[in-house]
This record gives structure tokens, sequence and C-alpha cells, in this order.
């Protein structure tokens, strides 16, 4: 395969977040008359959607905590919606609920959700929320769940689809994506900058800059740029946690269930929302075994040929083998149980579908920063990184952001994601949420 020996831009990794890079960045560059996507060049070891974006549940949600996630949610769900067809976009909504010890969190989530005009409900009280969900599904049972964020944006859309989605838009702009070009390394210029980018296929002479969204791959390319494999974290109280490692990873748990996706309806027939249901209730399995009496939860939504979801995922001790992506992933022997068990507790209909559990390729590594929160910033004077501590496929709208960023100019949004936050303290507020990401 011919690789240009030069490009003005490259972008490591052909995800959700290298596609959509170059995609407004090409267009940036066009309607700016600054260039066009000739002027952006993409490389991928395997091709778009190899990563983390082509096995993602694919829910989109604004269903965070911290200030800075929720505004930078709600301009991504804003380019979801801007082509759904495109993007494979269903903007079905997505509902979490909660148990006694999430109302807070929930309620926050919500007042913040109404001053930024992202369209949302809240309802509080076990009495309450049951009436709501059974309007929904009058076949809803679950105990325990006192609140309910009902976001009326938001919902899912089909992980691979999307991706061809970007793909496609960055062809249009003319953008080169090049599939099975491995990034073996970078060179570096006296000033510190990068002048080139190193392949299994040559050297790529970098004329502007470089963005690398390498998704699971993340840590890699943190040592490939000479960065701590630990650091300290200061907290926003003064105190300093030396030494964390830099990049855990955690196992997401996903599965499916093949029923016929139709069953998964609201009362009027419509599509549901993609549902998100944490609590204390004891959970068992339809035979009346014991899964849990502590807090669990589990996310699902209707898919093509079934209903798919996950649950809260697990920390992988030490270092993975990513490669060949995601085969190295070890499932819970008991996620399937739990996952049919929360299904069977959320709704009667859903009872007894045990045996109709899936062994697909579902789930997968996903490798997270610190403190758990997105990094994106310059690591170099032309290297930026978009590393999204596995929140990201949602994230379709950092691209537009980055690619504002390479052309100068500041984003509000993506300032607080700066790696500074380790240092000076700066960091996001922590949700009472079990999940790495809320
Ligand atoms: C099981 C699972 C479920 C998830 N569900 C959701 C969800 O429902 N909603 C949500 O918002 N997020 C979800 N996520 C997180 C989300 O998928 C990721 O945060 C996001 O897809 C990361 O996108 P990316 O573009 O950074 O990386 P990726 O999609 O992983 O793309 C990185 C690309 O870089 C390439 N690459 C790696 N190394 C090199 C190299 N040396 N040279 C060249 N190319 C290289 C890879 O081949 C890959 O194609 C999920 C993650 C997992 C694992």
């Amino acid at each position: 395969m011919e690789v240009p020996k030069f490009a003005p831009y490259v972008v490591v990794g052909a995800g959700i977040h290298g596609l959509s890079t170059a995609y407004h960045l090409a267009k940036e560059l066009r309607t700016r008359g600054l260039g066009s996507g000739a002027d952006v060049l993409v490389l991928d070891k395997a091709g778009p959607g190899a990563g983390a974006s082509g096995i993602a549940c694919g829910v989109v949600r604004n269903n965070y905590f911290q200030p800075a996630m929720s505004e930078l949610m709600q301009a991504c769900v804003e380019v979801w919606e801007s082509d759904p067809v495109a993007y494979a976009y269903n903007p079905v909504g997505y509902i979490a609920l909660g148990a006694a010890r999430q109302e807070a969190d929930l309620t926050a989530t919500f007042e913040r959700q109404e001053r930024i005009g992202y369209r949302s409900e809240l309802i509080l009280g076990d009495a309450d929320v049951d009436a709501h969900m059974k309007r929904l599904f009058p076949d809803w049972r679950a105990q325990g769940v006192t609140a309910c964020l009902h976001e009326h944006q938001g919902g899912f859309a089909f992980n691979m689809d999307s991706v061809h989605g970007l793909y496609g838009k960055c062809k249009e702009e003319g953008v080169a994506v090049l599939s099975g070009v491995e990034v073996t390394g970078f060179e570096d210029a006296s000033d510190g900058s990068i002048a080139a980018v190193e392949t299994s296929h040559g050297r790529v002479e970098v004329g502007e800059q470089v963005v690398v969204a390498p998704g699971p791959w993340a840590k890699r390319f943190w040592s490939m740029l000479g960065l701590p494999e630990t650091i300290d974290v200061h907290t926003p109280s003064g105190d300093v946690v030396r030494d964390r490692p830099m990049w855990t990873y955690w196992n997401l748990q996903e599965g499916e269930v093949g029923l016929d996706p139709a069953i998964f309806a609201t009362a009027d027939g419509s599509a549901p929302p993609v549902i998100h249901l944490d609590t204390d209730a004891p959970l068992y399995t339809d035979d009346g075994r014991l899964v849990t009496d502590e807090l669990w939860g589990i996310y699902f939504k209707r898919d093509r040929h079934s209903v798919q979801g996950g649950a809260s995922p697990l920390v992988v001790e030490g270092d993975v083998a990513l490669d060949p992506y995601p085969q190295t992933t070890d499932i819970d022997p008991g996620f399937p149980d739990l996952f049919c068990a929360g299904l069977s507790h959320a709704m009667a209909r859903f009872e007894g579908c045990r045996p109709l559990y899936k062994v697909a390729r579902s789930g997968g590594v996903g490798a997270f920063t610190a403190d758990n929160f997105p990094v994106f910033d310059y690591f170099r004077p032309n290297l930026y990184a978009i590393l999204d501590s596995n929140h990201g496929y949602k994230m379709i709208g950092v691209g537009k952001e980055v690619a504002a960023v390479l052309l100068g100019e500041h984003s509000r949004l993506l300032y607080p994601f700066r790696f500074e936050r380790f240092a000076t303290g700066d960091l996001h507020p922590v949700s009472s949420s079990p999940y790495p990401w809320s």
C-alpha cells in the first residue's frame, strides 16, 4: 500500500474520535478557505471501527453528574441530531433509575440539564417512579427505585453504522483513510514538536499537526510520547495522591438476549428509551436463586435482533494484551445470570429469558485515566491527544471541538479536560454512582 510521505494533518485511529476529527477538520479547512480534506490523512492499524467504537453498546446519554461532562455531552448530542440517518442514531431518549442513595446526584444532574436546556424530567419517590414507568411499560415491576431521570434527548446509535457514516463523510470531503498502517513511533523536531510519524509503511512527514485518538491503546501512545506511567494527583481539597497509575483497564461486561426485539416496545408501540436501572433490591434469578443483595445495575436497549446491554465493569489487574481486539475479554461467568435476572426484575415480559442469552461478540476492554475522565490536550506543540477514558462513543462532537482547536480556537467545552488538572487540583466532582463513567 502507498502511504503518502507527507501530510499537513495526520490523524491516528479511525474510531469515532479520529474520524469525527478528520471530517470536521476537513470541513472547516474547506469552509474557511484554508485547504480541504486532501490535507488530512487518517491512519489505522486495522480499519474504521476496529477498536472500541465498533463494539460499543452505542448508548448516547447525558446522565453526568459533572458539569463539564454534561455541557460537552449536550454539544455531542447536537452532532448526533444533526444527521441521524448517516450516524444511525435512534433518538429514543434515556432513562436512569436509581436507589435512594442516588437521588441527590440524579437531582443535581437534572437541575443542571434544566439550566443548560437539555430536555429531561425528574420523578422522585417510589410510587411516582413506578407510575411513570408503568405508563411506558405496563409490566414494569422493579423494586427499590426512588429516582428517575428521564432524558428526552439521547438514545443510542448502531456502532459500526455510525462509524461508516463518519467514514463516508470523510471520503466526501476528500480525506484519505488508510487501513492496515500501524503507527510505531514519532520523530521529534529540535523544538519538541513532531516532525514525522513513523509507521509500518514508512515515515510520514507532518506539515502542521498530529491528532492521536487511540481508544484502548492510549497507554501505548502515552509511552511512545515518553509520558510518565504514574502521576501525582492533586485533589481539590489540597491533598496529593502520589504515584497513581495514569492508565488502568476495565473490562466492560455486555451481552445480548435473543428475544424478538418487537416485544421490547412502549405501551403505545413506540421504540423504547434506553434504560439504566440501579437498585439495592435483592436480585433473584427466575428460578429463585439469589444473584446479589447489594446494589446492582444493568442498562439495556432494543437492538436490531435482540435486547442488548451491560452491567458495571470490572477492573483488570495489570496490563492486558489488547490485540486482537476485543477477543481478550473475559466476561464474568456470573454476568449472563445477572443481566437476565435484571431484565426480568425490571419487566415481566423478560421473565424466562435466560436460555436466550447469546454468546456473542459483546463487551471489551477500555483504558481509563487516573481520575476516570477524559484527557483532551496537546502533549507536544503540534500533537493533540483524544484520550476519552472510555466515555466516548457518545462523544461524537469532541472531534468537532478538536478541529476548531487545531485551527487556533479555544474550546470552552474541552478546557476542563486538560491534563494540567491533575497538577492544579481542578478535578471533576465525583458522584456516588457505582460506575466509573458517571
Ligand atoms: C464494550 C464497550 C461498550 C461501550 N459502550 C459505550 C456506550 O454505550 N456509549 C459510549 O458512549 N461509549 C461506550 N464505550 C466507550 C467507547 O466505545 C470508547 O470510548 C470510544 O469508542 C473510543 O473511541 P476512539 O475513537 O478513541 O477509539 P477506538 O474506537 O478504539 O479507535 C482507535 C483506533 O485506533 C487504532 N489504533 C490503535 N493503535 C494504533 C496504532 N499504533 N497505529 C494505528 N492505529 C492504531 C485502532 O485500530 C482503532 O481502530 C464502550 C466501550 C466498550 C469497550
